[in-house]
């Protein structure tokens, strides 16, 4: 058994049913290449969603229109407020009595006045329409001299493109059917990955390494686990190669 050649399977690829680009090795079992594909997404099904049950212009609909479709123009704005550590997050409230600091109702969102930083000085609570309302009105329109006002017109035209047409374009556009699209798409794709998985790990096990090794080799690799937490160890690869 040494010297008994392994079999390589070719790693399944999978493509990004937003972008169409290869999902990113660790990523395998996801839809999506980045949550900012992710957001896009969802931000297209939102618009359409409110299009079609006549929701559009209504002023508050409408402010979290303008506001997710800032974020991903931008390439992702409130991926921001969401790495503010927890203890921070408090100060933020403490200091501002839980108060919104430009209307006084009660605040909801933490708000980096400046920038990006991620000081005391810099952050302040704010309640979600005030908040809403400086984004948008912070977000200038881009000069056409900008070296990105190429590609954040063309995103425009294709966001447009997506959102107005009768008919979706892509499966993620779809809001009727996305739950049931979701859960197919994201069912078939684990089981090929996993099959690989077990494919990689049983080839090595008939030549004689062991779990443990062959735990080290899948951890290496980066192949997420089947709950996509922890490390792979001896009893998990043990386990699955005793199953199949
Ligand atoms: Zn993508
Ligand atoms: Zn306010």
């Amino acid at each position: 058994m040494k010297n008994r050649k392994i079999v390589k399977f070719k790693t399944p690829e999978f493509i990004c049913i937003n972008c169409e680009s290869i999902i990113p090795w660790g990523r395998q079992t996801k839809l999506f290449c980045s949550e900012l594909c992710q957001e896009e997404a969802k931000y297209i099904r939102y618009h359409r969603k409110a299009i079609f049950e006549g929701k559009a212009n209504l002023p508050d609909i409408k402010q979290a229109i303008d506001i997710k479709r800032i974020s991903i123009v931008s390439g992702g704005y409130p991926l921001r407020e969401r790495t503010i550590p927890q203890k921070v997050r408090k100060q933020v409230i403490i200091k501002s009595h839980g108060l919104c600091q430009s209307c006084g109702k009660l605040g909801t969102d933490i708000d980096h006045i400046q920038g990006s930083s991620n000081d005391l000085s810099n952050l302040q609570l704010l309640c979600i329409l005030c908040h809403n309302e400086k984004t948008i009105s912070n977000f200038r329109k881009v000069d056409p001299l900008d070296p990105k006002f190429g590609s954040i017109f063309l995103k425009n035209l294709d966001l447009d493109k997506r959102i107005k047409n009768r008919k979706p374009f892509k499966i993620c556009d779809d809001f009727k059917k996305w739950e049931s699209s979701f859960r197919g798409i994201s069912n078939e794709r684990k089981k090929l990955y996993y099959e690989w998985v077990y494919n990689f790990a049983n080839e090595r096990s008939i030549s004689g390494i062991s779990a443990d090794q062959i735990a080290g080799k899948l951890n290496n690799l980066n192949v997420p686990t089947f709950s996509g937490l922890g490390k792979w160890d001896r009893k998990i690869v043990g386990e699955m190669l005793r199953v199949q």
